[in-house]
């Protein structure tokens, strides 16, 4: 059965303020949308409202993987292993349009700081965690082993090694496919709508909702609703100060950076663990179409989300530890295709040590007037987050709903299938005219950034982050949008600023 078209924008903006929600979620980034999602299938009458686009926080910054987490075992997180692999076994079956299997190989060199009984020992109890249902157990390997999986490799000191199974996902897409089935939940989801301020039954009552301003009409709407829940990960302090401008921080947020290169120039075939030469951190080499994605990096931050951006350190770092492991790539700096930050939104209480070893779980918390906040967590375990995030509002409101179906329903989201006559956008890349267009039709895309960063990730995977395409993007969805001309070309230069914020590198 085919899912009811999402209204119009307008026709949303409308019932932002006309309807009286059970729940306002803040925040359109893999977090709030899971919890959309969940929080109408169970039928509440749930609002998502998000900044910016869906996933241009954190969701769209991640190292893009469904996974259990192995690097989690060495500081005894073994419950957050566990949930993390029983939803990547969900996750693999319930979307297998956005979540595929990954293998690992990990690589271990003489004097490593992880030998390789203790990686074995390990890699059981990763799979042991994972009830062996993972896609396929790990396998002990010989040093030709490695080099028959990894042809690239550095053979210098190679002791061996082990292969190891995770799951590559897209990250913004998946987030996109929580906050349409949200929508056609018949939740009241907006992307580029702002929370300005909290409102308050009274002068000391309880939250009941929030005045919001439409980033692209520019009006301001206030809307009600009976939970208010702040989903804004590395934003989250700035929701909860608009409660109590003294609150304590709720969250710590650690930056990573990750950069893509020509896949050629590495020549790893599939996922490779490495621990870096530098400091002895886990860090992969990603495959990602053409290109290589090597990330990340873990370090304390005070700059802000919105602003967060590789350094120079950054990828230097990322650089040295490609060519140890790659010693033919040779990799420099003019060979990165993009580099990118993200700021993990990590629980702030107990976690002030080490950015590495600090905590992904998730807290969920209320404040003094009610709102719900959420802080922590990965993409790999949002569904059972929202889950529990939902399960609290429920009670919250004192009411019976139908139960969570997510860990069963599949997921939406998969892109159109290709027709005879679409055009590619650029040679080499898998992004298509029709993709454009299905973005604006189906998936909400109001702008050349949500089309060519989130919804494509083609900024990602050209040296010009995709601005000689932009303005026939721009073109292709004036006439679905009714934009005018200086619409059209506002479009494309505010795409050229957002790729310039993400992807320009600091000294
Ligand atoms: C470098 C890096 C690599 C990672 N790799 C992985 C990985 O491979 N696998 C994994 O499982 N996890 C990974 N994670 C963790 C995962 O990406 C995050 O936990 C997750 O994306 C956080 O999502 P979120 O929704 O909480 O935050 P966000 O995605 O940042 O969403 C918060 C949203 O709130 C919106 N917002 C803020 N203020 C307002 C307002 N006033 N009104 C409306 N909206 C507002 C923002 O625009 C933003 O979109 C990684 C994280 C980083 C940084």
């Amino acid at each position: 059965m085919s899912s009811p078209a999402i209204p119009r924008r307008a026709q949303r903006l409308a019932e932002l303020a006309d309807r009286r929600f059970d729940l306002l979620v803040i925040g359109g980034g893999i977090t709030g949308a899971g919890i959309a999602r969940d929080a109408a299938r169970r039928g509440l009458a749930v609002a998502l409202v998000e900044r910016e686009d869906f996933a241009s926080g954190t969701s769209s910054r991640s190292s893009r993987l469904i996974h259990g987490g192995v690097r989690y075992l060495e500081h005894g997180y073994l419950h957050l292993v566990f949930e993390a692999s029983r939803e990547r076994r969900r996750l693999l079956d319930l979307a297998p349009h956005l979540v595929r299997p990954l293998r690992f190989t990990w690589p271990v060199y003489r004097g490593a700081r992880v030998p390789r009984w203790k990686l074995a020992a390990g890699l059981t109890l990763y799979d042991a965690l994972a009830l062996f249902k993972n896609v396929g157990r790990h396998k002990r390997l010989g040093p030709d082993d490695v080099a028959a999986l990894e042809p690239a490799l550095e053979r210098r000191d190679l002791r061996g090694g082990a292969s190891y199974w995770d799951a590559a996902t897209d990250d913004a897409r998946l987030t996109l496919a929580n906050a349409i089935d949200a929508a056609h939940a018949s939740a009241t989801v907006l992307n580029h709508v702002e929370v300005t301020a909290l409102t308050f039954s009274s002068a000391h009552g309880p939250a009941d909702g929030a005045i919001v301003r439409d980033r692209i009409g520019g009006q301001e709407l206030r809307v009600q609703a009976r939970v208010v829940l702040n989903a804004a990960g590395p934003w989250t302090d700035e929701i909860s100060r608009m409660e109590d401008g003294a609150a304590r921080p709720a969250v710590r947020g650690t930056k990573g950076v990750h950069i893509a290169v020509p896949a050629a120039r590495v020549g790893n075939s599939a996922a490779v663990t490495m621990l870096s030469p530098d400091d002895g951190r886990v860090m992969f080499t990603l495959p990602s179409g053409t290109h290589t994605i090597i990330g990340t990096t873990d370090t304390a931050t005070t700059e802000h989300p919105h602003e967060v951006r590789a350094a120079r350190a950054d990828v230097r770092y990322l650089l040295s530890a490609c060519n140890r492991f790659f010693p033919a790539a040779r990799l420099g700096e003019d060979d990165v295709v993009s580099a990118w930050a993200g700021i993990r939104p990590l629980v702030a209480r107990g976690n002030s040590g080490d950015p590495s070893s600090a905590s992904r779980e998730h807290a969920i918390t209320h404040s003094p007037r009610g709102v719900l906040t959420i802080t922590g967590g990965k993409l790999t375990t949002y569904r059972a987050m929202a889950e529990q995030c939902v399960d609290e509002a429920v009670r919250h409101l004192g009411i019976r709903t139908r139960p969570c179906d997510t860990y069963k329903v599949p997921l939406p989201g998969a892109r159109p299938p290709a027709r005879p006559d679409d055009r590619l956008l650029l040679a080499g890349l898998p992004w298509r005219e029709q993709d454009v267009l299905h973005a604006v039709q189906e998936e909400m895309a109001e702008s050349v950034s949500d089309v060519l960063i989130r919804r494509t990730t083609l900024a990602f995977e050209t040296r010009d982050y995709g601005r000689t395409v932009a303005p026939h993007v721009a073109s292709l969805m004036a006439k679905h949008l009714k934009w005018t001309d200086a619409g059209e070309r506002t479009s494309v230069e505010e795409f050229a600023r957002e790729t310039d914020r993400i992807f320009s590198i600091t000294p």
